[in-house]
């Protein structure tokens, strides 16, 4: 049986982006993310989050320290009643044909390998992203919801496939199209 699942980018839709945050005392909640998961959960949607972490390339901190950050943020999840189904991370920035990584957006590898390892029914699924590399991953996996979400919502795109990419200036209007998009 498949499931559909609820993707979140991290920066910018589950926390702030104040630029590659790495411990909890910079990780600032974003308005309205855990009523959208709340959504979710009720209309039976995995929470996935898929995350660009191009800062452990960088140097700029470690797997280690990434992942302590990203366990107490599931704590939160879970002390909210709505828990992570898995989170997703792409430490790389280059692959081995020193391109960008497979795993790192703007390509679709994150969500392949959900969609395989949780059975996700990918046309019937929803995409939060504030970037257009979310977008861009997201019709690349085949996910049928997509949400831009902040000032880069304001852009002029000129690319038709952008025009299944709905736009919002704050997660906190969000909500009814998410019911929309989970009622199907
Ligand atoms: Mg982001």
């Amino acid at each position: 049986m498949t499931s559909r699942a609820l993707f979140l980018d991290r920066d910018g839709i589950i926390n702030v982006d104040k630029g590659y945050v790495h411990e909890a005392d910079d990780f600032e909640w974003m308005p309205g993310i855990f009523e959208l998961a709340t959504c979710a959960r009720d209309a039976g949607a995995k929470l996935i989050v898929v995350t660009n972490q191009s800062g452990i390339a960088r140097g700029y901190y470690t797997e280690e320290t990434f992942q302590k950050l990203t366990d107490w943020m599931t704590l939160r999840f879970d002390a909210e009643g709505v828990p992570l189904t898995q989170v997703y991370h792409c430490p790389f920035l280059k692959g081995p044909d020193g391109k960008d990584h497979p795993l790192r957006k703007p390509n679709p590898g994150m969500f392949m390998v959900a969609r395989r390892e949780h059975n996700i029914a990918m046309h019937e699924s929803v995409m939060l992203g504030d970037k257009w590399a979310d977008m861009d991953a997201a019709l690349a996996a085949g996910v049928g919801h997509m949400a831009i979400i902040g000032e880069r919502s304001n852009e002029k795109r000129n690319d038709s496939r952008y025009g299944a990419v709905a736009r919002f200036q704050a997660l906190c209007d969000v909500l009814p199209w998410l019911q929309k998009s989970l009622a199907a």
